[in-house]
């Protein structure tokens, strides 16, 4: 832990010293290949003396060829590198299941949205459309990609607009994809952003992108002329993805009318063609203003459906309840019920810096905080819970491979500057070091503030306010 070794300032900045070094010092790195019968003997990385998600304690991480072969106390053998977590916690990687990285980072492009309303959100966004080009795109994902990796984000769903028939976001972003599969996984979803059917050419476009190599397949009932078409346009969509193998992720129910009921049809659909498990609700904002009797009918048929939520905190608390006076509805779904009935539900991001939320930082601890405060929901349990909502829910959301930290994962993991899941989503904590195929792609200095006070210590470190019973 960040304790102070003989009680002076020097003492703990030497204590953070080893925290903040890899490969450089040569205390911290026991690298001695001796000769070739003993190269596979040897890790490339052994982190050692973390705290799990789970609580365990003491616990070190043996990661070889890009793999985690070892989870457990005092792994013995040698390694390329070694990483002292001092007692802090390491987890698997961020995963936002929902974003918009065709968007992202263009906030004032042409101009901000005054309004604050999903709707004004996409008119902006339709007048800034023609004028993208396919390397401004680019340029703008991967500074995103850079700030992602840097805050531990290992896997990102992002939905990409089809509704332009040059398809140049789709064109761009599947080169994004390919550029950043070193530290991120990237998963597209072919979004039709002005309606399947609104939209005279989006059925065609929607194809095409998915004939190019989008993953996943997308839509917006609640945005078609009518309940009818928002309907049969999920009809059509779950068959595309049944014939094609495909997972299917929908913006539904985005607003606050109670009577939007697409998930109703969407768990339908679902359950119809076969897709269970494989088919995702994002927002469903109107079950936070839908009628109890009616609710306590739906989720029933979403659990049988097997559908995974994604509420999108940070959006939906700032988007809904625009047109109330007072109260305002805060436009959240209804998280703890969706839990309790045994749904997937993992939080995503949905913007940063875009036409719909002038904020954001790529921090999925922010939106685990936001969440916790728009449902809200502060028992330790559901704070806990609630860290699960931004890493291992959306990753069996995006049915990744190798996710999590046991022998036999992908060696992707991070290093917070914080004792337990509930403290990082206190302190939005400092991302130590980020780990990817078991070399570290980012890291930052602890962060430590230095006070001047008479008769006060000399240094302020956040993690150590932890309460009793932290790790
Ligand atoms: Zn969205």
């Amino acid at each position: 832990m960040l304790r102070e070794t003989n009680g002076t300032a020097s003492g703990l900045w030497r204590a953070l010293a080893v925290l903040s070094t890899g490969t450089h010092q040569s205390g911290n790195v026991t690298a001695s290949i001796r000769g070739p019968w003993e190269v596979n003997s040897v890790h490339d990385l052994i982190v050692r003396n973390a705290v799990l998600p789970d609580g365990s304690l003491d616990m070190d991480i043996a990661c070889r060829q890009g793999l985690i072969v070892e989870v457990g106390p005092n792994i013995t053998g040698e390694a390329r590198q070694t990483i002292d977590a001092g007692g802090l916690l390491v987890s698997p990687p961020f995963v936002d299941c929902h974003f918009h990285m065709d968007a992202t980072l263009s906030l004032g492009l042409p101009r901000l949205n005054m309004s604050g309303t999903l709707l004004e959100g996409i008119a902006l966004w339709g007048e800034l459309k023609p004028l993208l080009t396919h390397e401004a795109v680019i340029e703008r994902a991967l500074r995103y990609c850079d700030l992602a990796a840097s805050q531990g984000i290992g896997a990102i769903r992002s939905h990409v607009d089809v509704c332009d028939d040059r398809l140049l976001c789709v064109e761009a972003l599947l080169d994004v994809k390919k550029k950043i599969v070193p530290y991120i996984d990237l998963q597209l979803v072919a979004f039709p952003q002005d309606g399947f059917y609104r939209s005279p050419t989006a059925r065609q476009n929607l194809l095409r992108a998915l004939d190019m190599g989008v993953d996943v397949v997308g839509g917006i009932p609640h945005f078609e002329r009518t309940m009818a078409d928002g309907a049969q346009s999920l009809k059509e969509l779950c068959e595309i993805a049944a014939a094609r193998s495909l997972l299917v992720d929908i913006h539904c129910d985005e607003t606050d009318d109670p009577l939007s009921r697409h998930v109703e049809a969407l768990a339908y659909e679902t359950k119809r063609l076969g897709l269970m498990g494989r088919v995702a609700g994002s927002h469903l904002t109107s079950m936070h203003s839908m009628d109890n009797y009616y609710v306590s009918k739906l989720i029933p048929l979403m659990v049988e459906a097997q559908l995974h939520a994604i509420p999108n905190p940070l959006i939906n608390i700032t988007l809904q309840g625009r047109h109330d006076t007072y109260p305002k509805r805060r436009g959240l779904t209804r998280v703890p019920e969706l839990r309790a009935a045994g749904i997937n539900v993992a939080f995503g991001q949905d913007c940063t810096m875009d036409p719909w939320y002038p904020l954001g930082q790529a921090d999925m601890l922010d939106v685990a905080s936001m969440g916790i405060h728009a449902v809200p929901m502060t028992s330790r349990e559901a704070m806990r819970w609630t860290f699960d909502a931004v890493t291992v829910n959306p990753a069996r959301t995006l049915h990744l491979d190798g996710y999590g930290l046991a022998k036999g994962c992908k060696a992707n993991f991070v290093l917070l500057q914080a004792k337990d899941p509930i403290e990082a989503i206190r302190l939005r904590a400092n991302r130590l070091k980020v780990v990817r195929g078991g070399r570290v792609i980012a890291e930052s200095d602890p962060r430590l503030a230095r006070i001047h006070l008479d008769g006060r210590p000399a240094t302020v470190n956040g993690a150590d306010y932890a309460p009793r019973g932290s790790a």
